[in-house]
């Protein structure tokens, strides 16, 4: 198959580009290399079946081109990471909904099966956990920018269901929960990597409020492999699903396990959500997906556990550093 990845520069998506190439496939990525860097598909750049291209998927004759050449696309271009969001929330807001925007809209004109990558964070407020795909979105108040984030997903879901419901455009949202591995860069406030980083450079580990919330961590390597199961999937279309790990851990004890597996001698520093993002600043307490849907459709599993998370992502900060 020839497939398109927006935003395939970028972490998921260049780990993705590699996935679909070693399986046969054809790949394009457009990346306006905003968050994605070239970095990350140096490797792929002599690939006979690989073509990137640099530029904004807002460049709509591009666009429609890429698209026309191709059977499917993976969306994955979007503003990502708190920090961006908290601190840029125009940018997140009109990137995240016109950009979807034209990608639905192109692909409609010849019926192209589209994916739309969207986020455990629509479920926002909600405790119920594990998140069944089906559970209610609980939205926190506007003026709180974190939430801009989980409401621009929400309507680029909407947006695609109402293309397939309306217009027979067949498209498969799948939400992510804390995907994390090498390539992961810290810089836009994810976790993982800012620990990692922390460990090995001698600097405090910066737990932002208590550290009691948790998160359920799924490696790159199994969120790709499933996205390219489900690419095969017809009775996918139309759909929504959770992809993660239901493997659930506290930031703090994240710190930890991170300063253990590094040798790290840094301090664990606890900063309060005021000083790290912003005044009134909300967190989700916990964060655990129930993977029933996806496993009973793909025989889904996540295969990576925290530890060995953890240790891939310190092996590539240290292959950095080197
Ligand atoms: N976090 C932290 N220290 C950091 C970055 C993040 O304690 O340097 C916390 C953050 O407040 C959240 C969790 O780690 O509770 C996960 O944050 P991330 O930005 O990776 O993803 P989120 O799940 O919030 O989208």
């Amino acid at each position: 198959m020839r497939v398109l990845i927006t935003g395939g520069a970028g972490f998921i998506g260049s780990h993705l580009a590699e996935a679909l190439l070693h399986a046969g496939h054809h790949v394009d990525i457009i990346d306006n290399l905003s968050t994605g860097s070239i970095r990350n598909v140096a490797h792929l750049k002599q690939h006979p079946k690989f073509k990137y291209v640099i530029d904004t998927i807002t460049n709509e004759p591009l666009l429609a081109e890429l698209i026309d050449g191709n059977d499917v696309i993976f969306h994955l271009a979007a503003a990502v990471g708190v920090k961006l969001i908290v601190e840029q929330p125009v940018h997140t807001i009109e990137t995240n909904v016109h950009g979807t925007e034209v990608v639905l809209k192109h692909a409609n004109k010849k019926k192209k099966l589209v994916f739309i990558a969207s986020t455990s964070e629509v479920y926002g407020k909600n405790t119920d956990v594990p998140f069944r795909e089906d559970a209610n979105l609980v939205m926190g108040a506007t003026v709180k920018h974190r939430w801009a984030y989980a409401c621009s997903k929400a309507i680029d879901e909407f947006l695609a269901l109402a293309y397939w419901k309306e217009r027979g455009l067949p498209v498969v949202v799948v939400r992510f929960f804390n995907t994390v591995g090498p390539k992961q860069t810290g810089q836009y406030g994810m976790v993982l990597p800012n620990f990692v980083r922390q460990a090995l450079a001698g600097e405090p580990i910066t737990v932002f409020g208590d550290g009691t919330q948790s998160r359920s961590f799924t490696d790159v390597s199994d969120v790709v492999e499933c996205l390219v199961k489900l690419m095969h999937e017809k009775k996918a279309v139309g759909e929504v699903f959770n992809i993660g790990n239901p493997q659930e851990v506290t930031i703090l004890k994240l710190a930890e396990l991170v300063k253990a597996q590094t040798g790290s001698e840094s301090a664990i520093e606890f900063v309060p959500y005021d000083k790290a993002y912003e005044t009134g600043f909300e967190d989700m307490p916990r964060r655990v997906p129930d993977i029933t849907k996806i496993h009973n459709l793909v025989g889904f599993q996540p295969t990576v556990q925290l530890g060995e998370i953890i240790s891939r992502v310190v092996h590539y900060f240290r292959s950095q550093q080197s």
